[in-house]
């Protein structure tokens, strides 16, 4: 589908994005306002949109014990945070850098749960510290450790087991985390084994089990089988006398970038509590821990259309936004829907591949797109709210792009361009 397709077909993405006279518009907000306002690359999100994400899921859990905890790696930036913490959002964190961001924001400590597979002892006595809900722990050789520390600091720490599954989520292989072979979690065999080592260790209480099968899941039959397998294991670490309080049921939920039609989150929880309560688990404290289905859809990126190049077997638009401000298509192949702005009437357009500034042949954003556009023109690169910022670097010394949070009429600047004096800072000249 041409992204021309796309415009008249209603663009991907959350319903708070949307042309209005002639110009794309985030909730009140006129995008070409914003990118002359406060220049580009610049990522635009809508509370509106995160909000109504959010309450898919909380409507899916309606009247259970059930506790969400927003996955911040999918975009960790505070004002984001603020949104979901202010939601009374749990946050699922990974290193203790985004620790210290749930704390910047004021968020439930209690709601924290701790997920990655190598987490540093330094890590762990923070997390101890700042006294957070549950650790998800991934390994034997991790229950080892954190038990000692945890000792040591004359504490026990909750702690969760991450399982593998073993389910193929049928999405892109470096996002999918739940099959054999990937260094997520412990195997479903060794499962039972691991718990009643956990249940003898003296600085851990264990209280739960959880999984997260992979990223960009369309489709809800492997949630199902995953939930199948998760319960069979509750089965048998109860019956070995070890009791399981919560369920963590992971993230992973996919978002429409082109043609997804992923299950809505109301949709998908209806499915997964009817079977949890076929089998009689239904009154168990639920958690998830939803990314991209909260932030994808709720953000765009707005770029500069800089040059133009014809050529003999490809034409390029060459935009001022690159792979280090969305890293996606690089890493992955990744689509995102690319717009104008102010879609141009009369102009023939041509096909090309969308492509920023950075010296890497695999700086490209959209491959083969249809694109009426001149010099000058802005463009929004779509469903940009998650997996971009938080993923952003400086190569080429590319400052990080700047962010607004729009709420109804009000733009709020979330984060400043950054200047390659910030990039600086840290770096240290060797004296002579
Ligand atoms: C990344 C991750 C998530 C969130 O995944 P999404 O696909 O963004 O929903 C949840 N849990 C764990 C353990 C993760 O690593």
């Amino acid at each position: 589908m041409t992204d021309h397709a796309a415009l008249s077909a209603g663009l991907p993405g959350a319903p708070q994005i949307a042309y209005r006279n002639g110009t794309l518009h985030l909730e009140q907000a006129s995008l070409a306002a914003l990118a002359s306002d406060y220049g580009t690359p610049l990522f635009v999100y809508s509370k509106a949109a995160m909000l109504s994400a959010l309450a898919a899921y909380q409507k899916g859990l309606a009247g259970r014990d059930a506790q969400i905890c927003y996955a911040m790696k999918a975009n960790s930036s505070l004002g984001v945070l603020q949104v979901f913490a202010e939601a009374g959002c749990g946050f699922d964190i990974v290193s203790g850098g985004e620790l210290e961001r749930v704390q910047a924001v004021g968020g439930d400590m209690r709601k924290v749960i701790f997920s990655g597979v190598g987490k540093t002892r330094a890590e762990m006595q923070q997390a101890l510290a700042a006294d957070i809900g549950c650790f998800n722990v991934e390994s034997e050789a991790e229950l080892d450790v954190l038990s000692e520390v945890a000792l040591a600091m004359g504490r026990i720490a909750p702690v969760s087991i991450r399982v593998n599954p073993n389910v193929d989520p049928k999405t892109h292989p470096y996002i999918s985390t739940g099959l054999k072979g990937n260094k997520f979690g412990v195997a479903h065999e060794e499962a039972l084994r691991i718990y009643q080592h956990a249940a003898s260790l003296k600085g851990l209480r264990v209280t739960g089990i959880d999984c997260h099968i992979g990223s960009q899941i369309t489709d809800t039959t492997p949630y199902l089988d995953a939930m199948d397998r998760v319960l069979d294991l509750v089965a048998s670490i109860e019956a070995a006398g070890i009791p399981i309080e919560h369920i963590d049921f992971g993230g992973g939920l996919g978002i429409n970038y082109e043609q997804d039609t992923p299950p809505a989150a109301d949709a998908l929880w209806q499915a997964l509590l009817a079977r949890l309560d076929a089998r009689g688990y239904g009154r168990k404290k639920l958690m998830i821990e939803p990314g991209r289905s909260l932030v994808g859809n709720a953000g765009v990126c707005l770029a500069e259309v800089l040059y133009l190049k014809p050529g003999e077997h490809k034409n390029f638009c060459i935009i001022d936004a690159a792979m280090n401000d969305l890293p996606r298509p690089a890493m992955y192949q990744a689509f995102h829907a690319i717009v104008p702005v102010v879609p141009r009437d009369g102009l023939p357009g041509m096909t090309c591949d969308v492509v920023g500034p950075v010296c890497e042949s695999g700086d490209w954003i959209g491959r083969d797109r249809h694109l009426a556009v001149a010099p000058g023109d802005h463009v929004a690169v779509l469903s940009a709210g998650a997996y971009c910022m938080s993923m952003a670097s400086n190569y080429n010394t590319r400052g990080r792009a700047a962010e607004l949070l729009v709420d109804g009429l009000a733009v709020h600047l979330i984060r400043e361009r950054e200047s390659a004096a910030d990039q600086m800072r840290t770096e240290k000249m060797v004296r002579r």
